[in-house]
């Protein structure tokens, strides 16, 4: 394969953010080219593969129109399904919601979205690292070769600590508790709720965060824990929390002790929210790269992939002279804006309460089940707005 010099829109990054760009970028008449350094897309893989269902996400993001691929992904992508999400508190209270979602592989869905892509029209370059951005000409280097591309629009859709976005400017406010560190398992022999995924809190195990139990069906399953460096105990490391969660925890050990390690998964999680500015008139930012994701829950496969359509669409409208690129920022905005401010505003308030696990059982116990799924879904109601500022108040 001997790619051009030029395409109207370089990608960088083949996540779910990147594919779907550039499929609906190439759908809609852009030349394409999505590049990323894997060269197997999707592995390593960097997720717990929680998806809610279609219709799951519709309410979860009323206002968001989905891309194709959120509904109709092959049925290969799809370890199990589950029906229920249940929390447990440091106390270990339990409380929950039904909920219908996926847990996907990322392996095969990550690929699914990349051929999808190509199937649309876009080039696709892997195992090639975008090294340099210099207005929209890129320098990139891989087992291909090196090559020096040119291009009208950018769309960084790189990750967490988005190369794209830092060279552009295109970065927030400093926040030391806005990057998670997260660290999971895949596991066999483990003896888990098959229908259920459980999140779990208190400051021993997940110091600002929550550790999860997602089933791979059958006696398989991906844990892993989410914490913020700023609230970990001194010489403590995520491993080591890890391995608590795992050996330690008085209800997750019963369950996960006998787990052998299949692979070890780490990666790092934006909840910091979106910067004030995600275009200029030659560049996007998409997906973790924009903190396009539910704070509370570091959830991001549907956010990136909305936003990814809408940068996709947004650019090749660009390149045919019919908006301004600059129109994705009120775009997205509209799409999906509330749900990601309205969970950075939750999960500062949650920070506060992760600090005390009476307080983080209490809240647990206070919070209705209906109010928590909620609160899942990127929405604040009045009462526990109210409940959660009357409890942070020891805090502030
Ligand atoms: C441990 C963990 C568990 C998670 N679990 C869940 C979950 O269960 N459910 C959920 O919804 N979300 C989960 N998330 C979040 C979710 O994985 C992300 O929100 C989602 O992958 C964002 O997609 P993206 O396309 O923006 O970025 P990514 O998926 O990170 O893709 C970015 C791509 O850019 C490529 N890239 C980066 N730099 C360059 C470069 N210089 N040149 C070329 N290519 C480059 C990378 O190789 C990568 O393929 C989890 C995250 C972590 C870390």
């Amino acid at each position: 394969m001997i790619p051009q010099d030029y395409y109207d829109i370089i990608i960088v990054g083949a996540g779910p953010a990147g594919s779907t760009a550039a499929t609906y970028a190439a759908k809609n008449g852009a030349s394409v080219l999505l590049i990323d350094k894997k060269k197997d897309i999707g592995t390593p893989l960097q997720c717990g593969g929680f998806l809610p269902h279609y219709e799951e996400l519709q309410a979860l993001i009323p206002d968001a129109e989905l891309p194709f691929t959120l509904e109709n992904y092959p049925a290969d992508c799809v370890l199990t399904t589950t029906n229920y999400q249940r929390f447990i508190s440091p106390n270990g209270d339990s409380k929950g919601f039904e909920v219908n979602a996926d847990a996907l592989d990322r392996r095969r869905f990550d690929k699914y979205l990349a051929k999808e892509a190509v199937k649309a029209g876009a080039e696709l370059l892997v195992g090639t690292n975008v090294k340099s951005i210099n207005g929209t000409t890129i320098e990139a280097d891989g087992i291909f070769g090196k090559f020096t591309f040119n291009s009208k629009v950018i769309i960084g859709a790189d990750g967490p600590n988005s190369m794209v976005a830092r060279s552009k400017g295109l970065i927030g406010e400093p926040d030391p508790m806005g990057m998670a560190t997260a660290l999971e398992y895949e596991l066999t022999g483990v003896n888990v709720d098959t229908n259920a995924v459980e999140m779990y809190f208190g400051r021993d195990y997940v110091p600002g965060g929550y550790a999860w139990i997602i089933s791979q069906g059958g006696d398989s399953a991906n844990i892993g824990v989410g914490i913020r460096n700023a609230l970990c105990e001194k010489g403590v490391s995520v491993r080591d929390y890890l391995h608590r969660f795992m050996y330690e925890h008085p209800v997750a050990s019963e369950k996960l002790k006998n787990g052998k390690i299949v692979s070890v998964i780490s990666g790092l999680v934006p909840v910091g929210g979106s910067p004030k500015v995600t275009a200029t008139e030659d560049t996007l930012i998409v997906g973790d790269a924009a903190g396009h994701l539910i704070a509370t829950n570091g959830g991001g496969i549907p956010t990136a992939m909305v936003a990814g359509k809408i940068a996709g669409e947004t650019a090749a409208e660009f390149i045919a002279g019919k908006c301004a690129l600059t129109d994705y920022e009120k775009r997205w905005r509209a799409q999906i804006g509330l749900e990601i401010k309205t969970a950075l505003y939750v999960r500062k308030l949650m920070d506060g309460l992760m600090r005390s696990d009476a307080m983080m059982s209490s809240a647990v116990k206070m919070i209705s089940s209906e109010h928590m799924k909620s609160l899942q879904r990127g929405r604040l109601p009045d009462p526990v707005k109210k409940t959660l500022l009357g409890m942070n108040m020891g805090f502030a």
